[in-house]
């Protein structure tokens, strides 16, 4: 049997810490909307992701990470999603409904910004490794995906 993880919350925005120009942009939840979290190891997953008011209707491959934030000593977790895909425009206060179906990696530190930009490519091919092919069509036509509040 399969083991996944469901979260539905509305994008909330984190410190704009430059996501966008590593080109990952990673729409963040609230961690305090998941106190179960506590439970989930740190680190980089993979999954499906739908913002059913940005883009009615689609499922899309995602990869996130559940992580410490520098900007807070490492002392708050985030939950940041970013979706491989493209959008027209910003989505903050939308509702993002998140399947995580898989674990990539511990969180690292890097030596250099080059460094953490080819991981994180590294962690985008392995997700659209895993998230391609067939096997994946019932759980994106779940209707999970479809809310938007
Ligand atoms: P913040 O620190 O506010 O989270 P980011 O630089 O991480 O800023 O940008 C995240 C925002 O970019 C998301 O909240 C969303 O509105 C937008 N966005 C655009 N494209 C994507 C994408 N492919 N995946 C995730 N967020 C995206
Ligand atoms: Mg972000």
């Amino acid at each position: 049997a399969e083991q996944q993880l469901r979260f539905r919350g509305t994008v909330i925005r984190g410190f704009g810490r430059g996501s966008k120009e590593l080109g990952c942009p990673t729409a963040n939840l609230d961690v305090n909307s998941f106190p179960w979290l506590d439970n989930c190891a740190i680190g980089v997953y993979y999954g499906w992701a739908s913002v059913p008011a940005a883009r009615p209707g689609a499922v899309l491959p995602a990869v996130v990470s559940v992580g410490y934030n520098p900007h807070y000593g490492n002392t708050t977790k985030t939950l940041e999603v970013h979706i491989m895909d493209e959008f027209e425009s910003d989505f903050y206060d939308s509702v993002l409904n998140l399947v995580l179906v898989g674990y990539i990696r511990p969180m690292e530190k890097y030596d250099s910004l080059d460094a953490l930009i080819a991981a994180i490519d590294a962690d985008k091919a392995f997700a659209a490794d895993k998230l391609a092919g067939d096997a994946w069509a019932e759980l994106k036509a779940d209707a999970f995906f479809s809310a938007t509040d």
